[in-house]
């Protein structure tokens, strides 16, 4: 059952041969030191993308890019960001897949148009990008990526509206899916939102600047303040220090704020839609206590994704808390192995067991969330090698049984472990004692308590926005609810 791997591919493992990306984007208007800004604020974003790294600034005049492949600390130096002057910059980080993992899809994109320059960062995944390319294809337009956000910058390039503002607006009203994006032009900074709000994006005040960010985390890090989040559907114009406001879109029937931002994606110490999200994460531990109570020793998190909600396991049964994983948080995506193999080698390059707090227990182990099932499989028999008696999983989020079309990066149907297996056959895989996840109606529950409505199509396989495919016409959108490889 378990996919076997290369040597030296474990951290490539949620790498794929598709469209689908996770990003982070940033963008300052209005700052001296607009690039390096934009630069702390994507050290803060590293989470959301670690493969290319990109920033534009302006001057008014030029637009100055740089953008690499690798982390952001590894892409830009001190001289780097000299060369990126001017009070206005964006910037993104990309997390995408091998087959697309090339420098030319690394963003911002920028584009000279007859409306001028522009640059623009993207998150999220638009669900009609492959038909709106083959169209604008047979229209004599030249692709330079495979990245389905490119669609936007053609769109806006051809687009007949008068200002840049309009032209985005435009290209937006065209586009399906999922889209948290920041353009910049020569003098301002444009931060718009799809009318679902599938991904996050904040607005955030430093030393009269304004500053634009995916999480609030990165506000943080550069002292911004939080001043409001953009809306579901709403253009943000900044502009000569001013923020103007616009509707532009349909409105959608529904927020679907996605669900997996607040179980795994984000970091725990941003607020999304105002809602900080490792007290959620704690609250579905708790719900788990709840849902799924075992008699057990210690409560031991899959360090770090699992640890809010081992420790809202942990207070809410009563049974301790453990460390007894240690996470390496220096892990790289490639890493050289020995020609000898060694056992276990690729999990225990991530994680390692405490022999001395796991011998003879009666273990809970608490994790986020499982996809194909790999590292989890591999982190209970290395519990159990280091003595503990029984294994008792528990995962703080429904079984994942359908890929995301809008921007998480979710392998192929048939890859998910959850849907190819009933949950006791995943116990059996896992060699567990026993596995609890949390229910889908547990969940919604907690998620009755945040202020806007969720996608949890990963869980439930409703997707809000259809699919559509190339074959078909837009007005002939097809819903591929059993086929994870299109978006
Ligand atoms: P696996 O079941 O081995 O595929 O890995 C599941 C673990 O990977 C989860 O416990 C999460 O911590 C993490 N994870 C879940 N979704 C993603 C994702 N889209 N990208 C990277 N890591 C993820």
């Amino acid at each position: 059952m378990t996919p076997t791997r290369a040597p030296g591919a474990l951290l490539a493992e949620h790498a794929r041969d598709r469209f689908h990306d996770e990003c982070g984007v940033f963008g300052v208007h209005g700052h001296s030191e607009a690039s390096n800004i934009s630069y702390l604020g994507l050290y803060a974003l590293q989470h959301r993308g670690q493969e290319s790294a990109g920033i534009v600034s302006t001057d008014g005049h030029s637009h100055f890019v740089h953008r690499g492949m690798g982390l952001v600390a590894d892409v830009f130096s001190e001289q780097i960001l000299q060369k990126l002057p001017g009070r206005h910059a964006i910037g993104h980080v990309r997390y995408s897949t091998s087959g697309e993992s090339q420098i030319r899809n690394a963003q911002p994109f920028f584009a000279t148009t007859d409306g001028g320059p522009v640059a623009i960062a993207h998150n999220g995944n638009l669900v009609n990008a492959r038909a709106i390319r083959r169209e604008l294809e047979g229209r004599g337009s030249i692709f330079s990526t495979t990245a389905d956000s490119e669609v936007i910058v053609q769109l806006l390039a051809r687009s007949r509206e008068q200002t840049l503002a309009e032209r985005l607006i435009d290209a937006l009203s065209r586009v399906k899916g999922a889209f948290s994006l920041v353009m910049l032009t020569s003098d301002s900074i444009i931060a718009a939102r799809d009318p679902s709000g599938f991904r996050p994006l904040s607005l955030g005040r430093l030393d009269g600047a304004w500053v634009v960010a995916s999480e609030t985390c990165a506000l943080d890090l550069i002292g911004a303040s939080f001043e409001r989040d953009v809306d579901p559907g709403e253009v943000v114009v900044i502009r000569r220090g001013r923020v103007r406001s616009l509707r532009p879109f349909k409105q959608s029937s529904r927020e679907t704020f996605c669900v997996f931002e607040y179980i795994y994606f984000a970091r725990p110490d941003s607020n999304l839609n105002r809602d900080n999200v490792y007290r959620f994460r704690k609250d579905l531990g708790r719900l788990l206590a709840r849902e799924f109570p075992v008699k057990a020793d210690i409560v031991v998190p899959v360090l770090a994704s699992g640890d809010p909600a081992a420790l809202g396991f942990a207070e809410e049964s009563g049974v301790p808390y453990e460390q007894a994983i240690i996470r390496n948080h220096f892990v790289r995506r490639t890493f050289i192995e020995p020609a000898q193999s060694i056992r276990h080698f690729g999990v225990k390059v991530k994680h390692n067991a405490v022999r001395g707090l796991l011998k003879d227990k009666r273990v809970v182990l608490v994790d986020d969330s499982i996809v194909r099932g790999t590292t989890l499989i591999k982190i209970v028999a290395m519990v159990r090698n280091a003595g503990a008696r029984e294994v008792h999983l528990r995962i703080s989020a429904p079984p994942t049984i359908g890929p995301c079309h809008y921007g998480i990066d979710t392998p192929t149907r048939e890859e998910l472990i959850a849907h190819e297996h009933t949950i006791e056959e995943i116990r059996e895989l896992m060699a567990a004692d026993s596995i609890g996840y949390l229910s889908l109606e547990g969940l919604r529950r907690a998620t009755a308590s945040l202020k806007n409505g969720f996608c949890d199509a990963c869980f439930s396989g409703e997707y809000p926005v259809a699919i559509e495919t190339g074959e078909t016409s837009p007005q002939l959108s097809l819903f591929l609810d059993a086929d994870g490889d299109d978006g």
